[in-house]
């Protein structure tokens, strides 16, 4: 079966990169990315300078191929009816409120695009699971397109995304592999060679990896738990490093040049972020639960746990640094995104240490390259309100914030600077230009 068509619901950090490489690479389809935020798609379809994601070399793709295979489009319906294959690619944050919260998927969205599928399709379709998910999702997404649609067929398929933010566009062009999972129908076989004759216009064949569904589905989990693992097995060993004396990054590089182990995802830091990690490991450790593995759900836990121990370290750091006091004191923190070459700062642990010092008392100066002054506010509200403040206590917390565009007016007269994220001007502004060598720079 050969696809002229692809609709792909959600236009974020995930469908919109995906989007624009699958369109490169096979100019004989028709890309179409919806959304119902048709701010999103407004953006899209506007400036380069000022695409809703930031990647390297996404805006110079996405200006080679808009209006030629790739369309950004509010019109859902008309798009999810005239594709033969469908990718969801919609949030799925943790839960919030009822079973699991705190720790389960929230597949609300996954749900209601399902229903707008199952409403607008005419013909039959194949339906593939872009957004990472708890496994056996595909079975409930199949249940409802079966008992909402009882003309059409449809083949559900799972291909998780391993591109990592910051270099998503090279990821897309050189996978370490794809994943395709599908049913061991006749149907669910062809409907994967579909895609794998998509991937297969820039991937070799022996990197495009077939399996059942389940399997795909829990690969994505582990990939990304064993990957946050790594990070919390590094960054507790930088806790042991400070009241040792052994230095943390040397430490890394002596581990990580031993073959057997590598030396990616063994980087000290503040913790990890990202809409993934945090996320995933929730999500595998509810399923293991779920399934009474109560001991395997409590060793993934602990990743996310030390996590949260390194966040709350760092600001104890900065306190401690201060005098135990820092009241009234200007810190500047450089970084916002949860990591460098992204504008994505959720779960990011510059927002989780910002509350903390705003609440002691702190004046904050703030300064990130890519994350715009409007999210950084966001975020700052959104924790202030999910830790309990009042809009009253949350408008005066706000007056110790300012925000800035360029990084030298942030550094005027400031008592600290803390560096939360990893980017590459901040290394080199911290050796060459503070010139006050006795401001602290708090830095992991
Ligand atoms: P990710 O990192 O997984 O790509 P984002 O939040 O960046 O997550 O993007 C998900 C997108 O999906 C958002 O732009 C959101 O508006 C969109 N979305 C969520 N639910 C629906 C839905 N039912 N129909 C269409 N778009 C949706």
């Amino acid at each position: 079966m050969q696809i002229k068509n692809i609709c792909c619901i959600g236009a974020g950090y995930v469908g919109g990169p995906t989007m624009a490489v699958i369109a490169l690479k096979c100019p004989h389809v028709n890309v179409t990315v919806v959304d119902s935020n048709s701010d999103k798609i407004k953006a899209w379809n506007g400036s380069l300078n000022n695409l809703p994601v930031y990647e390297p070399g996404l805006a110079e793709i996405v200006g080679k191929v808009r209006h030629r295979n790739l369309f950004f489009s509010k019109n859902i319906a008309d798009n999810i009816d005239k594709a033969e294959m469908i990718f969801m690619a919609v949030n799925t944050p943790t839960k919030t409120k009822g079973e699991g919260a705190g720790m389960a998927a929230d597949l609300k969205y996954i749900e209601l695009c399902t229903r707008d599928i199952a409403k607008y399709s005419k013909t039959d379709k194949i339906v593939v699971e872009k957004s990472t998910l708890p496994v056996r999702t595909a079975e409930k997404i199949k249940e409802i397109l079966i008992s909402e649609n009882k003309t059409n067929h449809f083949e559900i398929l799972s291909n998780p995304e391993f591109l990592a933010e910051g270099t998503a566009i090279q990821d897309l062009f050189k996978s370490d592999r794809v994943l395709i999972g599908g049913d061991q129908t006749p149907s669910g076989q062809k409907a994967v060679q579909a895609l794998v004759d998509i991937y297969s216009n820039w991937i070799p064949l022996n990197r495009i990896l077939t399996t059942n569904v389940w399997s795909s589905e829990l690969s994505k989990l582990a990939s990304n738990a064993i990957l946050a693992q790594r990070i919390s097995s590094i960054n507790s060993l930088s806790a042991l490093c400070e009241k040792t004396g052994a230095e943390i990054h040397e430490l890394s590089r002596a581990i990580g040049m031993d073959t057997r182990i590598g030396s990616e995802f063994l980087r000290p830091s503040v913790g990890f972020g990202g809409s993934c990690f945090q996320k995933d490991i929730l999500n595998l450790t509810y399923l293991c639960h779920h399934y009474g593995l109560h001991e395997v759900a409590e060793y993934w836990h602990q990743v996310v746990k030390i996590n949260d121990y390194q966040k709350a370290r760092f600001t104890q750091k900065i306190i401690d640094g201060l005098g135990g006091i820092v009241k009234n004191k200007k810190i500047t923190i450089l970084g916002w995104a949860f990591k460098a070459n992204t504008n994505d700062s959720r779960e990011s642990p510059a927002i989780y240490v910002t509350e903390k010092l705003l609440n002691a008392g702190a004046f904050l100066q703030v300064y990130d390259p890519m994350v715009k002054k409007k999210r950084i506010i966001e975020d700052l509200k959104n924790i202030l309100e999910t830790k309990g403040s009042s809009s009253e206590r949350i408008n005066l917390l706000f007056k110790q914030v300012s925000i800035f565009n360029d990084l030298k007016s942030s550094i005027d007269q400031s008592d600290a600077f803390a560096i939360l994220t990893n980017w590459d001007e901040f290394s080199n502004y911290k050796r060459e230009t503070i010139k006050d060598k006795t401001i602290p720079v708090f830095q992991i």
